[in-house]
């Protein structure tokens, strides 16, 4: 099941890449608001499952696969965004960080969220890179056991975690929030992908590429703590709630580790993709 945020709108996916409105496919039941899934995420999914071919065909352009435009950040208010840092190896090598015991975690606050197609205005400095396989929250909990982790996520999305270095590097401590939350600093989507459409959530390819050329490419499974260890560790502390966020970390290949360093330029495209979940496009001005 794919779940989109169409026109502000909660929406399915189908397989053919048209959309149902949820409100008017389950009368008023569920949505429009986006956040409204998560109120009761199994029931969400089970009134979901209930739905056949005929409900997608019904409506004007349901036959017709969706335009991207029109796709916002498919949890656009979420109630907590956590954010990883330095989670995969080689990444953690490039930026000579040691491993530490717990994983590093920042926070991408709310309002720098921004849909799957969407054009980002560069603040002044240095906006850097950083494709993450994002984990959304579908049924909460304190202290999640690892090994009951994944029966807590709605599914998963690609993300950007959109950094701008200057700020985030200049003082004595580093400043991940800020520098990582200006105005769409946050792309995600194109959908939640649930994963009975996810073969093997713990290994999958993730990568990104300005105007076609590849900048970072991996794969999931080269987390130094992976999916089920983040949630553990995450709600060991706090708890965590229906439509939270967890942006899991960037591989290796970041610009600011290039020599000489790279970074996003103006009229530029950023292309992030991961292997069952889909493709995001960020244009930047
Ligand atoms: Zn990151």
């Amino acid at each position: 099941m794919r779940v989109a945020n169409l026109d502000g709108r909660l929406a399915l996916i189908t397989g053919d890449g048209a959309a149902v409105d949820v409100a008017a496919a389950s009368d008023g039941r569920f949505g429009p608001d986006p956040m409204s899934a998560f109120a009761d995420w199994e029931a969400f999914v089970a009134w979901a499952e209930t739905l056949g071919q005929d409900d997608a065909a019904a409506g004007d352009d349901a036959a017709a696969p969706v335009d991207p435009a029109r796709l916002g950040p498919p949890v656009p208010r979420p109630a907590q965004i956590f954010a990883i840092g330095v989670n995969y190896r080689e990444h953690a090598d490039e930026a000579g960080y040691p491993p530490d015991s717990m994983p590093v975690t920042f926070t991408k606050f709310a309002s720098s969220l921004t849909g799957p197609d969407a054009t980002v205005d560069l603040p002044e400095g240095h906006v850097d890179w950083e494709v993450e396989l994002v984990v959304v929250i579908g049924l909460g909990g304190h202290a999640i056991d690892r090994d009951e982790a994944w029966d807590h996520v709605a599914g998963l999305m690609v993300g950007q975690d959109l950094s701008e270095r200057v700020a985030q590097l200049e003082g004595s401590k580093p400043q991940f929030s800020l520098a990582k939350s200006h105005p769409g600093f946050s792309p995600t989507g194109p959908w939640i992908v649930t994963l009975d459409e996810v073969p093997d959530p713990t290994d999958l390819a993730i990568s990104c590429a300005i105007d076609g050329e590849t900048m970072q490419d991996s794969r999931t499974a080269r987390m130094i703590y992976d999916i089920p260890e983040l949630m553990a560790r995450l709600s060991a502390v706090v708890t965590l709630m229906p439509g939270d966020l967890i942006f899991s970390g960037t591989p290796a290949g970041i610009g600011n580790r290039r020599t000489p360093p790279r970074f996003l330029r103006p009229g530029e495209t950023l292309t992030s993709a991961i292997e069952s979940v889909g493709t995001i496009t960020t244009r930047f001005r």
